[in-house]
């Protein structure tokens, strides 16, 4: 533990900013590359959803960020959270999560992951198909599920109905069979996909779950009491991005229409983490090729830049020196592959080697998905205002 001079400034749209003395001390004290995680973005972000979505219990996500910090932040944020693995199970687990506020929402389990979970105390599971339901009959009275309905959204990055949930109308008929088996069905959930265009794709999803709950009604099953829209809500990687107190609007007008009695839960993932991470790396070296210059960072698309390919998000990548003439130049990462290229085209000043490249908006999806090939080692998490807002402590 050790203190450190304040952040300046960050802008909650654009990602945590860390100016170049900044970034210097840092990694002159925790080496390089770094991952700057600044809790106190985490709770802005959660506030800034849960005042866009009242009366929605908000469910964290944790597979795009599953890093300690970040779930006793959002804890004492009054936050609830999906988990989808045992891994995930074992992290809440650890840091103290009652177990009461958790979901398992993975739609293909084991029964290793549901007796995981249920061990723990999470009893409430998603399921998209006869064969996963019946995996709870052992269990029915310990559990109560969630159907995963599909509403495709072909315009998305991640397309998550390619992959997981019922047809809408496959879904009063899974709803009967669970019932014949003697499991509780407790609502419905989607994932209209990650970083979602328009609030309006949720709408839509959730008026068609309000239909399936009524045909459900009039199936004479027992009526649903909980919906769960699922995460997909988007930052601002490029300025057209709605703020999302606008984005949100057609959702709140969809839940309005909804009975009282429906529970609403979201699993926001990228957007309670994306802003709050900025890397810094350093350059090993350079070369001339082709007229321009290659730099070449000791981190890259095999380590926390892998969202470039696993998840296409537009990073802002920048000098931390702020001066001096540009020229067009090459970022490239430190492994041996060639497709291990972070910018083909990016305007830099002049750097030398061990100069630092600052960018922002890479909380998510990044370094969970990073490895370690050619043994280049993965950054270092920094946290900083873990404890509490505006507390100056770093851990590593
Ligand atoms: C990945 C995932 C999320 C989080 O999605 P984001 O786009 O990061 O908000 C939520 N729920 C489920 C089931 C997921 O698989």
């Amino acid at each position: 533990m050790a203190a450190l001079a304040p952040i300046t400034h960050f802008d909650v749209c654009n990602g945590l900013v860390i100016e170049k003395p900044q970034a210097e001390q840092l990694v002159a004290q925790f080496g390089s590359p770094l991952m700057v995680l600044d809790c106190d973005l985490i709770r802005t972000q959660y506030r800034a959803l849960q005042s866009a979505l009242p009366n929605v219990d908000l469910h964290y996500a944790l597979k795009p960020l599953p890093h300690p910090a970040v779930v006793t932040t959002l804890l004492a944020e009054g936050a609830y959270f999906d988990l989808a693995t045992n891994g995930e199970v074992d992290l809440v687990q650890s840091v103290g999560v009652p177990s009461e506020r958790t979901i398992q929402t993975h739609p293909i389990k084991r029964d290793i992951d549901i007796s995981h979970a249920l061990a723990y105390g999470c009893n409430v599971f998603v399921v998209d198909n006869l064969n996963e339901v019946e995996k709870f009959e052992k269990y029915k009275d310990q559990v109560e599920l969630l159907v995963r309905v599909s509403f495709p959204n072909p315009e998305v990055l991640a397309d998550l109905s390619k992959k997981f949930g019922c047809l809408p109308e496959d879904a009063v008929t899974l709803i009967q069979h669970a019932f014949e088996l003697g499991i509780r069905i407790k609502g419905l959930s989607f994932h209209v996909g990650s970083q979602t265009k328009s609030g309006v794709k949720y709408a839509d999803a959730i008026s068609k779950c309000h239909h399936i709950m009524m045909a459900v009604i009039n199936a004479g099953l027992p009526a649903l009491s909980t919906l769960d829209i699922g995460g997909g809500f988007p930052v601002k990687y490029t300025p057209e991005v709605p703020n999302i107190a606008d984005f949100c609007a057609p959702i709140r007008d969809a839940l309005a229409k909804l009975p009282e009695t429906v529970r609403v839960i979201a699993e926001p993932g990228r957007f309670i983490v994306a802003t709050a991470v900025t890397n810094i790396a350093s350059v090993m070296g350079q070369a001339v090729r082709g007229g321009k210059t290659w730099y070449y960072l000791d981190d890259g698309l095999y380590g926390s830049f892998s969202g470039l390919m696993f998840d296409e998000a537009k990073y802002q990548i920048d000098s931390a020196l702020t001066t001096g003439e540009r020229f067009m130049s090459v970022l490239a990462g430190p492994t041996c592959d060639s497709i291990d290229v972070i910018r083909e085209e990016i305007m830099l000043p002049k750097l030398e080697n061990g100069d630092l490249i600052i960018s922002t908006m890479m909380g998510a999806y990044t370094s969970c998905t990073a490895t370690d090939f050619n043994f280049f080692k993965r950054a270092t998490t920094v946290v900083l205002n873990e404890t509490a807002v505006n507390e100056l402590i770093v851990s590593a």
